[in-house]
């Protein structure tokens, strides 16, 4: 084989891999979304508080949405009276009272029991199977995640850090099925490709590219976010689940003010990704 021909096969896949451009824009607009399976993964009961008002819509249009935390949640208190196994019921208790807020099922909240705080200690090849089993059960058109950012750069708190890489790990693992292939060969799973990703983010919102006007869901969201008592407004230092209308209030209050405006508009902003998993930090 002539040179230049021997050049040409071992470098053409790589630069028509190159050349699959990221899709930075969702075909149909999400609002537009039916019919979908949606998973999000979260480290923590109340990760995907972030994404509630996009959650109930995406629930009201016909999709099936799910929420996979990967803690229990069960160091997250200022309050010294309380254990982890109580607080760990606690949480549950609460994503399950909020998640009703939004229609979703409680047998769509999914928690996997690694300990809150310790994520990233916890052994990875074991995290990302487990999440490859449930994206390979759940199948999922959409994930949302943690955004492990561009070039796999952000920062994030812990648990976040560590969710964020897992999440795409497990994206990206889910699709060989000679990853993890005992699920393939001995529990009936297949291989799966998500296509679309919705990143979403706390604090920093530079590398934001979609923004979901959640108008009609602000209410849900509110009344969504205002269960996670243990988290916010007076039960984080003192836990009491009967809360006065002064403190159900005081925590509305708190939701509403955190939302944020666009163009005059209540939204939730998002990195979308369409593509390869391999390519979702580019
Ligand atoms: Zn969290």
């Amino acid at each position: 084989m002539k040179i230049w021909l021997a050049w040409l096969a071992l470098f053409l896949p790589a630069l028509l891999f190159c050349q699959q451009k990221a899709e930075s824009k969702p075909e149909i607009p999400v609002d537009k979304w039916s019919g979908k399976t949606i998973l999000l993964i979260g480290a923590h009961a109340d990760d995907d508080m972030l994404s509630h008002g996009t959650l109930a819509m995406l629930q009201a249009h016909g999709n099936q949405v799910y929420v996979l935390t990967l803690t229990t949640g069960n160091v997250g208190t200022q309050d010294p009276q309380l254990s982890r196994m109580q607080l760990a019921q606690i949480r549950r208790r609460e994503e399950l009272a909020a998640l009703e807020e939004l229609g979703i099922p409680g047998e769509h909240y999914i928690n996997l029991g690694y300990d809150d705080g310790l994520l990233e200690f916890e052994d990875r090849k074991a995290v990302v199977e487990n999440l490859v089993r449930w994206i390979r059960k759940l199948r999922p058109d959409v994930l949302l995640a943690w955004d492990p950012g561009k070039n796999y750069q952000r920062w994030h708190k812990s648990d976040h850090r560590a969710a964020s890489y897992l999440a795409a790990d497990a994206a990206r693992a889910a699709m060989w099925r000679l990853l993890f292939e005992g699920q393939i060969t001995q529990e009936g799973l297949k291989e799966h490709m998500i296509p679309e990703y919705l990143f979403y983010n706390d604090y920093d919102h530079e590398d934001e590219n979609l923004w979901v006007d959640i108008t009609d869901f602000v209410e849900k969201k509110v009344n969504a976010g205002a269960k996670y008592v243990s988290q916010f407004g007076p039960g984080w230092k003192h836990y009491h689940p009967d809360l006065t209308e002064a403190e159900v209030k005081q925590m509305k209050d708190g939701v509403r003010g955190r939302i944020r405006m666009k163009d005059g508009s209540p939204i939730e902003g998002f990195r979308y990704y369409a593509g390869l998993p391999d390519a979702l930090g580019k």
